[in-house]
């Protein structure tokens, strides 16, 4: 039954109401989905394992449902589009930023909106904030474009099937979709980015359309040398419910490799506490932790992010806590395109401005990138000279 589910201002309304919450609460809520970057848009499964006893706390009310007052100005660096993602479009909905791997945007809506999105600039309706990326948008989802491009681009070898989430598109055209990249000799691997087994796992339980495709093509892939595997995204340990933990374990018991990406957020999993929390329960449900994101710089989001020390204190502090396999890697997306880099990879840090210089050899050469910490870590009188428009270009180039 989806009686919880929470689609619009008035259904979050009397939410609250029913839950009693307080009317300043109320207000500072409803004054959070106003700044939203991203849609109100919360399923039936993510209504329940929010703790409405303790909503300032709970780390899935952060991500989804931010209060207004938890806003703050975003770095005069942020950018909407903060990867230049749409810069790095070379067919509708194809993003081609590594030599041999390849973005693909199924879609631009997910069944719940996260506040931080990444790629806020076109998932999604249309917020008070923000108008999404009508470019962007419009051409995604085209599946023969990306078959086309496959085929003549033979040094692609890796698929990351993303959006806007899988569950937001039919599963027959996700089996057409895999049933054309299984024939592609060049490919190794397709990866399905999906945040679905938070938001609703009980579409991936066995007997459901999803898990049947899932675990039929995992096998198919296996028998021409290819790997299909699920990219899942939690980011706390009580997002992994009783559910969730099922849902999962079930893929990997049928063969399906679930690796785990983490946005680090602050406020919501920025202690090593909660990081730890966070692998052993992903451990225990048959993912594998990957990545552990430092948070983007994406505009409208900025109390989302932690300094990068944060996230480097934290990978420093796990390491010899597991196996190195159970490790996640702690990296940042850099700024621009630059691409993945592991968080101690900087070639210098401006501890006064809090700006870190990053090479990306592979992408552009001796070209630096750069990452800004929060102003909020930085002295007064360095967040006064960011705001009278101090910009990295003016520091160093
Ligand atoms: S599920 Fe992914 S694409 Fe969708 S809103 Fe969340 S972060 Fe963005």
């Amino acid at each position: 039954m989806k009686d919880s589910q929470i689609f619009n201002i008035n259904e979050l309304s009397n939410y609250l109401t029913s839950k009693k919450v307080e009317p300043e609460l109320k207000a500072d809520i409803f004054k959070g989905v106003k700044s939203n970057s991203m849609a109100l848009k919360l399923t039936d499964h993510i209504v329940r394992l929010i703790n409405w006893d303790n909503l300032i706390a709970d780390p899935i009310r952060k991500q989804f449902l931010p209060l207004g007052s938890e806003y703050q100005p975003s770095h005069p660096q942020s950018k909407v589009d903060s990867l230049s993602e749409e810069k790095k479009q070379v067919r509708p909905g194809l993003i081609h930023r590594y030599p041999n791997k390849i973005l693909f945007l199924l879609g631009t809506f997910c069944p719940t909106y996260c506040a931080f999105c990444t790629r806020s600039y076109a998932v999604g309706p249309n917020t008070k904030t923000l108008a999404k990326s009508y470019l962007t948008k419009s051409q995604t989802g085209k599946t023969d474009t990306l078959i086309d491009y496959l085929k003549t681009n033979v040094n692609i070898n890796d698929v990351v099937l993303s959006g806007g989430d899988l569950l937001s598109v039919q599963p027959l055209i996700i089996d057409k979709l895999l049933a054309k990249l299984v024939t592609i000799k060049s490919l190794r691997s397709v990866r399905l980015a999906t945040r679905g087994l938070l938001f609703d796992p009980n579409l991936f339980l066995p007997n459901t359309p999803l898990f049947e495709i899932i675990t039929r093509y995992s096998e198919k892939f296996k028998q021409h040398n290819m790997e299909l595997s699920i990219q899942c995204h939690f980011n706390h340990a009580t997002e992994i419910s009783s559910e969730s933990q099922k849902a999962a374990l079930s893929l990997y018991q049928s063969g399906v490799t679930i690796r785990n990406q983490t946005v680090l957020l602050d406020g919501v999993n920025s202690t090593i506490e909660l990081q730890k929390n966070l692998i052993e329960k992903l451990i225990s449900s048959g993912i594998q932790p990957y990545y552990v994101y430092q948070m983007d710089m994406v505009a409208n989001a900025e109390h989302f992010r932690t300094n990068l020390e944060t996230c480097i204190s934290i990978s420093k502090n796990l390491t010899g806590a597991f196996a190195g396999f159970q490790l996640p890697r702690f990296i940042v997306d850099l700024p621009l395109g630059g691409g993945k880099r592991s968080v101690y990879e900087y070639e210098f840090y401006d501890q006064k401005y809090g700006i870190y210089g990053f090479k990306s050899p592979i992408i552009s050469g001796e070209k630096i990138y750069y990452y800004c910490d929060p102003l909020r870590y930085l002295e007064p009188h360095v967040q006064k000279e960011w705001h009278g428009k101090i910009s990295v270009s003016e520091l160093y180039d």
